[in-house]
């Protein structure tokens, strides 16, 4: 872990300018005696790193040390993609930029369901996977991962969440993401639990930091 608490204020900002991610990771975060920031505190410029990697940690780590250089705090960023095991883990690493990122993403997901159309249920099997990065100004990272196993539903249902939660069918539920309350979908989410493991690192990390006020 690294030394750097003395320097270190007691705030955490969320890097991402995903509207919904935004969302999603301050309600997780929060409660977790941090004062939790987004970058609309630090620019009117749309934050967009190029995500230039290979693998979601590899994103993940580009948009949390990019957000932690602009803003000299400790910067939290995750990034995540949806694995269909009958389309070889398409669309992955690339799910926001599947079919192009202006494609609105019912028609992303209306893309999916035909080209699933005619494979049955037990192979239907898909993921959403998540990785976490927290970006210290010292220059160290440290990363969580989390996994929510699904499958491609028939057709779109429910209006909670973003991306593709209308078509992911929480089997042991027999419900579409979109259709669960978000603290539910938080519990059992990818992002959930690569969050719940970043509030332990960053419990730790913020430990020797004396509180403000
Ligand atoms: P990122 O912003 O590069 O991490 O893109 C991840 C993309 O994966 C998002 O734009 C969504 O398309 C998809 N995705 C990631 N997490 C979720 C989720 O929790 N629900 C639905 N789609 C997700």
């Amino acid at each position: 872990m690294t030394d750097a608490g003395p320097t270190l204020r007691r705030e955490l900002v969320v890097a991402t300018g995903n509207p919904g991610k935004c969302a999603e990771m301050e309600q997780i975060l929060q409660g977790c005696g941090i004062r939790i920031l987004t970058m609309a505190h630090f620019s009117d410029q749309p934050f967009e790193p190029d995500e230039t990697g290979c693998t979601y940690m590899e994103n993940a780590e580009i948009k949390a040390l990019a957000a932690c250089r602009m803003t000299g705090r400790v910067c939290v960023a995750d990034d995540a993609g949806l694995e269909i095991d009958a389309l070889d883990g398409v669309p992955g690493v690339y799910s926001r930029r599947f079919l192009g990122e202006d494609t609105p993403f019912p028609a992303k997901m209306a893309r999916i369901l035909e080209m699933l159309r005619d494979v049955p249920d037990e192979q239907r099997g898909c993921r959403f996977r998540a990785a976490v990065a927290i970006a210290i100004p010292d220059g160290a990272v440290i990363g969580c991962h989390g996994i929510c196993e699904g499958r491609i539903g028939h057709e779109q249902r429910g209006t909670f969440g973003f991306g593709y939660d209308p078509i992911f069918l929480v089997p042991g539920l027999g419900k579409h993401m979109a259709e669960l309350a978000p603290e539910v979908k938080h519990g059992i989410s990818h992002r959930g639990q690569a969050l719940a493991r970043a509030r332990e690192a960053l419990a730790v990390l913020f430990d020797t930091v004396p509180p403000e006020g």
